[in-house]
């Protein structure tokens, strides 16, 4: 890339699965894509409590701005979830703590959280298991933000299948497709998903706010660092 430094992106998540799919996703813009462990940004309670509101585009802001705060850096925070059909949209926002703490406990969350997404939908017939993934990605750094959004359709399949991705991928089968996340390669969600296409519509924004003024800082420095 000429000789410049990539200037560096904190991708606001403890998620590693979020944080591997972002920086696939990103691979080819000329930045460095860095989790808060790649910055030493120890893990504190307050964590917890970033995502209070009740829409995504709102708990995304809500990361961006703290991790901005704790790293200076510009910082990308996706804040995402399951909406389903015949729950009336839930869990929604909730959908990382869907599971009661004692399923979560003694199957670990993402498991509890299928196996108790299943159970509530147990007498739910075959034609009206519809749902979506809903990704909200926030982009901040000292001036401006950005929030945009992805969606992809699918629905609930009636037991889990595949080991890929994450989350609710094993249960969730997008729309066009026989077979889930979790069962179908990677590139296809990479093409496909919410987060995928989030990521497309936040590109811009790295483009103009973090390339362009990182170059031109640079070419302000005599193109030295
Ligand atoms: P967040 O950390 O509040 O954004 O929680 C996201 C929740 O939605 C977690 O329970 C994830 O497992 C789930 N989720 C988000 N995106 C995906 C995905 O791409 N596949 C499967 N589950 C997802």
């Amino acid at each position: 890339m000429g000789g410049l430094n990539p200037p560096p992106v904190l991708v606001a998540t403890r998620s590693a699965h979020k944080l591997r799919e972002i920086r696939g996703l990103l691979a080819d813009l000329p930045v460095r894509l860095l989790g808060p462990a790649d910055l030493g940004l120890p893990e504190h309670e307050e964590e917890d409590d970033l995502e209070p509101f009740d829409t995504f585009a709102r708990n995304a802001l809500s990361k961006a701005k703290y991790f901005h705060r704790r790293s200076g850096l510009p910082a990308l925070a996706d804040d995402s979830g399951l909406c389903v059909d015949a729950l009336g949209g839930g869990p929604g926002v909730r959908t990382r703590r869907f599971a009661p703490a004692e399923w979560v406990e003694h199957w670990g969350r993402d498991e509890a959280n299928n196996r108790w997404l299943l159970d509530r939908m147990s007498d739910v017939a075959d034609g009206a298991r519809g749902a979506h993934y809903r990704c909200a990605v926030a982009l901040t750094d000292d001036l401006r933000h950005e929030v945009v959004e992805g969606v992809v359709r699918g629905r609930i399949a009636g037991r889990p299948s595949g080991s890929g991705g994450f989350g609710y991928d094993p249960l969730f089968v997008p729309e066009g497709h026989h077979r889930t996340y979790a069962e179908l390669p990677a590139a296809v969600k990479t093409a496909t998903s919410h987060r995928a296409e989030a990521i497309r519509r936040a590109r811009g924004w790295i483009e103009r706010e973090v390339l362009v003024t990182s170059r031109t800082r640079e070419s302000n420095r005599g193109g030295r660092i």
